[in-house]
Order: C-alpha cells, then sequence, then structure tokens
C-alpha cells in the first residue's frame, strides 16, 4: 500500500515567523544571482549558445536567468536519449517511480520552498501568497498525489471472468514520446505536464514558456535530486516554432500534455492533424486554455462575500489564471451597494515589487501581455458601451503595471464579455433584476470558452437554476465562492468548449491519457 498523503499545508509568512526569514535569506541570494539555465538531455547540461534572457516583470531592467535555447538538432538528439531512457523506466516497478514523486514532494516542501518561491516571486511577478498557493502547495501537491492516482488507474480491472478464464488489463505507457509544453502562470502546472506521464512509465520532452524557465528548471532539478533517472524527462527551453516543427511532427509523438493560450493549441491540434498519417499511433492531445470566467451574482446574495470573492478571483496575479473571473454579472437592485464596496476595496489595492511582503498585486507578465491588456483597457475608452469606473492606468517604464480595472458595460455581448484578455480588467453588466433567468442563459452563450465560473446566491432555486443554464460554461463551477484557486484531488481542474480537453488535472481521469491498455484473457 502507498502511504496515505494530504495536501501541503500553506505557510503564512507573517512577520517574525522563521519562513518569512528563510525567503527573505532566498530573494536576496537570487536577486544577486543570475543563473545560466542550460538544456538538460539524458542529464547532460548543454549550453547551446543561442541565450535568452528572463526578467522581473515588475523591474524589466533586472534578469533574473539567462537560458540557452534547442535547435532542431537537439531536440531530434533529446527524442533519441528519450526512447533510450525508455527501456529502462517502463520496466521499473511502480513503486520505484513512485518513490520518485513522492521524495521529490518532499524535497520541494522542505528544502527547496524558499528558492521556488523566490523564483516565482521574482521572476514571474508573484506576491508572498501567490507564490505559495503555486509553488509550494499546488506543485507539492501534484507530486504526492500522483502514485495514489497512478495506482487507481492500474486499479482498473475487466469486472467478469467465465469459467476458466482469467482476464485483465495491463496499462502500459504511451509508445513514443509524451510532448510537456507548459505556461508561465504556475510553476506547478509546469512541473505536472511531464510528471503525469511520467509516473505512468512515459518519457516526456518538456518546453517551458521563456517567461518563466527559472521556477521550471528549478522543480526540474527536485525531480533529479529525488532519484528521476536520466532522460526520462529531457528539459528543452526553445521556441514554440522549432519545438512544434522537430518534436510535434516526428513518428513517435504520443501525446502532447499542454497548457497555454487556446490559440496556441489551435497551432498544434492543426500541425498533428497535418501529419497524422505520419505518427506510429494517435498522439493523446490533452489541453488545459483560455476562460472567460464568470461571477453570477443572484439578489438573493450575501453582497460582501460577491465583493471579497470577486476581488480576488478578478485581481489576484494580476487576473493572470485561467480560472480568473473577467465577466460579473449583478441584479439591478444590488449594483448600487456592490458599486460602492467594489470601488473601495479596489481603491486600496496596493501594487509594487513581489518581494515587498505587502502587496496584492504586481505587473503582469511582459510588454506583450501589458499591451494587450492597454489595448481592451483603449477600446473601452473609446466605446460608448464601456465606463471605466475606477483603474485603466498602464505604465511599463519600470516594469508592466496594469493597474486594477473595473469598466461596466450596457452591451453584454461585446468584446469584453467575450474576449480573454487575461489581465486585471474586469467587466460587469447589471441585469435587471427580474431577467434572472434570461441573463443567465446570455451568459452561457456570450464567450465560446467554458473554464469556471461561480453563482453567488442564498436561494437554493437560484442555485439550481443556475446549475441548469450555466452547464456547459464552467467545467469548474463554484456555489458561493471564487471561481479560481482549485486544489489537487480536491476540485480536479478543467473545462470544455474552447477551454481544452476537459482531461481533469489533480484527478485520475488525467492519468488515465497516459496509459494504452492491453487487455489479456488467458484460459486455463
Ligand atoms: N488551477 C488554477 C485555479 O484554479 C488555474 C490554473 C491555470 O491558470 O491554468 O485557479
Amino acid at each position: 500500500n502507498l502511504p496515505s498523503v494530504s495536501g501541503e499545508h500553506m505557510l503564512n509568512y507573517a512577520p517574525g515567523c522563521p519562513e518569512r526569514a528563510a525567503l527573505k535569506k532566498a530573494l536576496s541570494k537570487m536577486k544577486t544571482e543570475c543563473p545560466e539555465i542550460p538544456c538538460v538531455i539524458g542529464g547532460r547540461e548543454i549550453f547551446t549558445g543561442a541565450v535568452k534572457t528572463q526578467v522581473m516583470p515588475s523591474r524589466h531592467s533586472h534578469a533574473v536567468c539567462t537560458f540557452h535555447e534547442a535547435n532542431e538538432d537537439l531536440i531530434r538528439s533529446a527524442i533519441e536519449n528519450s526512447r533510450q531512457a525508455k527501456k529502462v523506466w517502463e520496466l521499473t516497478p511502480f513503486e520505484d517511480r513512485s518513490a520518485i514523486f513522492l521524495k521529490a514532494a518532499e524535497l520541494m516542501a522542505l528544502k527547496f520552498r524558499p528558492r521556488l518561491c523566490a523564483a516565482v516571486m521574482l521572476g514571474t511577478g508573484k506576491n508572498v501568497w501567490q507564490a505559495e498557493i503555486d509553488a509550494a502547495a499546488e506543485a507539492v501537491d501534484f507530486l504526492r498525489f500522483a502514485p495514489t492516482m497512478a495506482q487507481e488507474v492500474y486499479a482498473l480491472q475487466p469486472v467478469a471472468h467465465s469459467k476458466g478464464v482469467w482476464n485483465r488489463q495491463v496499462h502500459r505507457p504511451l509508445e513514443g514520446f509524451v510532448a510537456a509544453i507548459s505556461p508561465f502562470n504556475f510553476c506547478a502546472i509546469g512541473v505536472n505536464l511531464p510528471s503525469t506521464p511520467a509516473i505512468m512509465g512515459n518519457v516526456a520532452l518538456w518546453k517551458p514558456a521563456s517567461t518563466s524557465v527559472l521556477g521550471n528548471y528549478i522543480t526540474f532539478q527536485i525531480l533529479r535530486e529525488a532519484g528521476l533517472p536520466d532522460g526520462v524527462i529531457n528539459f528543452l527551453p526553445c521556441s514554440g516554432q522549432t519545438f512544434g516543427d522537430t518534436a510535434l511532427t516526428h513518428p513517435d509523438l504520443a501525446g502532447v500534455h499542454f497548457t497555454g493560450s487556446t490559440g496556441v493549441f489551435h497551432k498544434i491540434w492543426n500541425l498533428v492533424s497535418e501529419n497524422i498519417s505520419r505518427y506510429v499511433s494517435y498522439p493523446r492531445l490533452v489541453g488545459e486554455t483560455g476562460g472567460k470566467n464568470f461571477h453570477f451574482v443572484h439578489s438573493s446574495a450575501d453582497v460582501s462575500n460577491v465583493v471579497h470573492n470577486t476581488i480576488r478571483g478578478a485581481f489576484e496575479y494580476q487576473g493572470q489564471k485561467c480560472s480568473a473571473c473577467s465577466r460579473l454579472y449583478v441584479p439591478s437592485n444590488l449594483w448600487p451597494e456592490i458599486k460602492q464596496k467594489l470601488l473601495q476595496e479596489i481603491s486600496q489595492i496596493k501594487m509594487g515589487q513581489p518581494d515587498t511582503f505587502d502587496v496584492f498585486m504586481t505587473a503582469v507578465i511582459d510588454q506583450k501581455s501589458y499591451n494587450n491588456a492597454k489595448s481592451y483597457i483603449d477600446y473601452a475608452r473609446e466605446s460608448d458601451d464601456y465606463e471605466i469606473l475606477i483603474g485603466g492606468d498602464c505604465d511599463d517604464s519600470e516594469g508592466y503595471f496594469v493597474s486594477p480595472t473595473l469598466i461596466e458595460t450596457t452591451n453584454p455581448s461585446g468584446k469584453l464579455m467575450r474576449e480573454e484578455i487575461f489581465a486585471p480588467v474586469l467587466t460587469v453588466f447589471v441585469y435587471p433584476e427580474d431577467e434572472y433567468i434570461e441573463t443567465l442563459e446570455l451568459c452561457s452563450h456570450t464567450s465560446p470558452f467554458g473554464l469556471t465560473g461561480a453563482i453567488f446566491a442564498k436561494d437554493r432555486y437560484a442555485v439550481r437554476q443556475a446549475m441548469l443554464s450555466l452547464k456547459n460554461a464552467a467545467g469548474n463551477f463554484y456555489i458561493n465562492d471564487k471561481c479560481t484557486g482549485a486544489v489537487v484531488g480536491e476540485q480536479p481542474f478543467g473545462g470544455a468548449r474552447k477551454s481544452g480537453t476537459n482531461d481533469k488535472a489533480g484527478s485520475v481521469a488525467n492519468y488515465y491519457r497516459w496509459v494504452s491498455s492491453q487487455t489479456i484473457k488467458e484460459t486455463y
């Protein structure tokens, strides 16, 4: 039996706590360093000379690391190396694979926690609390729960055996390699994307986002220190184009585990479809993509709860969670009170450098993200359909700062209600309070996404109605809670429509995608 596991306890970093001192030390040290990060293939570190830099989003003159990008030849040699590594890894007993992931979780929780938190704070602009959620709790949980979830896959067996027959299923790894393509916004997702296939006996090529190489590299080092054999995961920072042209068109591509934008996932899907006759097997495409997530308020809602959760859902980590709340529906009778409270709370949000321990928000990830957010704000400013109630200030002189922005619209189907912005921009539509059901229907069909959403209501009939009307609009649906913050093992995460393949990260369903089962009938 596996040891029973539970979720990692969050530390609070209050002044005087030992964890605060340890994190401060890690931050100071990291600020004086700028490590040079190689590609790693079969345990060999390769400095290719094609060097890129990762900077602090909140102080773009400060580099947190440089990294060497892989070219096409290197990716091909990584594929060959993975093939060799797989021969041993797929025969490695489940207990041994599990022990490595359990060990990695403990190394992350104890030894590497301050360093990893510091890396996501400085490197991706998270405040201390968001760093703890990501780099400590969620990343640890993904690794710690991996053996338990994998075991459930192996336990899936035929339920009937006729006389003299023994039926069984062997859940083998896929034939070939898995391409893990990870986003900037969660280093937890980064480590999970190659790890989930790996614990099932697969090998993976891991391409991290170039805006978050430092944190991802630390998690990769943790897996190696925990005993992950060389070549099971090869670490390959490079451009999406290079990776796509080489890894995603290779005959041995067995699967893609992706989190990122809807646009990039479409490109991946098209590339795979264009090359479909080349592959040994049909590659498994598992993607978690964009969202246009909503908070829907019924007139029976607890107003303080709405305000508190909406501020958190919309503005934590600068709105850069796929799950972030970016549209709000409020009944006209509650709007005056909610508006006043939102404005008051938003005006007090402190924005600044991530390592000051007292900011709620820092900067968005890069210039492209900043420009994108600004273009939506400018659009709202120029259009009669929108009124910016607070915020809308953008300043990229030191870092990519976009202030928390609340926009009211009279057009519930307009651009800002439909499109993902991935920034601290929340658009509110005030609906006539007697048009609850009609507005629920409207909400369900306004955007092409289906990731997360929340209903705020005390009235159970209203809750039931919302669950019915919004059933396809949110893969993760919250009742009287914010639409962010899914916990591994507690709220399996993912949505359908243009939000992804809904293969629920942090649940057994996701692990099941990384095996190719063989059924065996034996007569005796
Ligand atoms: N799982 C995270 C949440 O529930 C979001 C993940 C993402 O941004 O992709 O907030």
